[in-house]
C-alpha cells in the first residue's frame, strides 16, 4: 500500500477531560512523518477541532447554538493545525490544511478541483491534513461525520489504504462498554444487515459517530475499492502493523 488515509477521531486526540491528548497527538504525526519518511504517501483526516476549541476558552461542554459551535470550531481548528504544523515541521514534514464540505463531494466540477488539489499536495511530497469545513458548514451542506469524510477522501484519491483510528480495538460483536461477553471482529468481509445491527448504538462522549458512521465509512470504502481498517488510536504503531500486514483491529477488505 502506497497511499494512505489516516482519518483519527476526537475519542483519540482528547483525553475524557475534553483537553488535548499531546502525548498521543505527538506519537500519531511521528508515526505518520516516519512513514512519509519511507515513500508512503499520508493523508491525515482530524476530528478534533471543538475539542480544542472548547479546551482553548477553557469550556467543558459544547454549547446549543450552532452559531457558537461553529465558531469554538474555528478556534479549534486554528489550536489543532498549529500543533500539528509544529509536530509535522520539528519531524521534517510539510502539511497542508484542505477543509472540505459536502460541496466539494457532490458538484462535479467542485470534486474535481478537491482532487486535483489534494494530488498535488501528494506530488510536493507534503501530508494533506483534512477537516470538514465546520465554521461555515450547516446541515445542508455537511457530510456530518469525519468518517464518512475519510471515506469519500480515500475515494475521492484513490487511496490503497483507509485506517480509522478510534477508542476502541475495532468493531465488537456488540458494544464492549455495555456488554462485557463481545468480542472483536477480525474482518468483515460484506456489510450485512447483521453488520449494521452490532454497529447501531452510540459512540462515545467525545466522538460522534459510534461504529454507525465507520460502517457507513466501510460501505464506500469497499465498494470503491478501497481496504479499510478501525484500530485503536492508543495503540502505538498501529498504522505501522497494519501496513505490515499484522493482523491489528477490524479489517473491511476492498472487494
Ligand atoms: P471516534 O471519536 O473515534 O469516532 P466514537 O466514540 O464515535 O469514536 O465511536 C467508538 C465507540 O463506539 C466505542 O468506544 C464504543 O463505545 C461504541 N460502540 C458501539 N457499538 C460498538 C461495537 N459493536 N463495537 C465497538 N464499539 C462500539
Amino acid at each position: 500500500a502506497k497511499r494512505i488515509v489516516v482519518k483519527v477521531g476526537t475519542s483519540t486526540l482528547a483525553h475524557e477531560t475534553g483537553k488535548l491528548d499531546l502525548y498521543r497527538i505527538d506519537h500519531l504525526i511521528r508515526e505518520l512523518a516516519d512513514l512519509r519518511n519511507q515513500g508512503k504517501e499520508m493523508v491525515l483526516v482530524s476530528s478534533g477541532a471543538i475539542a480544542a476549541g472548547l479546551g482553548k476558552l477553557g469550556l467543558s461542554k459544547k454549547p446549543d447554538s450552532i452559531p457558537e459551535k461553529q465558531a469554538i470550531a474555528a478556534i479549534g481548528q486554528g489550536v489543532l493545525m498549529h500543533i500539528y504544523e509544529k509536530l509535522f515541521a520539528e519531524y521534517g514534514q510539510t502539511m497542508g490544511q484542505v477543509l472540505l464540505t459536502k460541496e466539494n463531494s457532490v458538484r462535479h466540477h467542485q470534486y474535481i478541483h478537491s482532487r486535483n488539489s489534494l494530488l498535488a499536495l501528494l506530488s510536493m511530497g507534503a501530508i494533506p491534513v483534512i477537516n470538514e469545513n465546520d465554521a461555515v458548514a450547516v446541515d445542508e451542506i455537511k457530510i456530518g461525520d469525519n468518517d464518512n469524510l475519510s471515506a469519500m477522501v480515500a475515494t475521492l484519491i484513490d487511496a490503497d489504504a483507509l485506517i480509522i483510528l478510534s477508542d476502541i480495538e475495532g468493531l465488537y460483536t456488540a458494544n464492549p462498554s455495555t456488554n462485557p461477553d463481545a468480542k472483536l471482529i477480525y474482518e468483515i468481509p460484506e456489510i450485512t444487515p447483521e453488520v449494521e445491527q452490532i454497529a447501531g448504538g452510540a459512540g462515545s462522549r467525545l466522538g460522534t459517530g459510534g461504529m454507525m458512521t465507520k460502517i457507513q465509512a466501510a460501505q464506500i470504502a469497499m465498494s470503491a475499492g478501497v481496504t479499510m481498517v478501525i484500530a485503536s488510536g492508543s495503540r502505538e504503531g498501529a498504522i505501522r502493523g497494519i501496513l505490515a500486514g499484522e493482523q491489528i483491529g477490524t479489517v473491511f477488505p476492498a472487494r
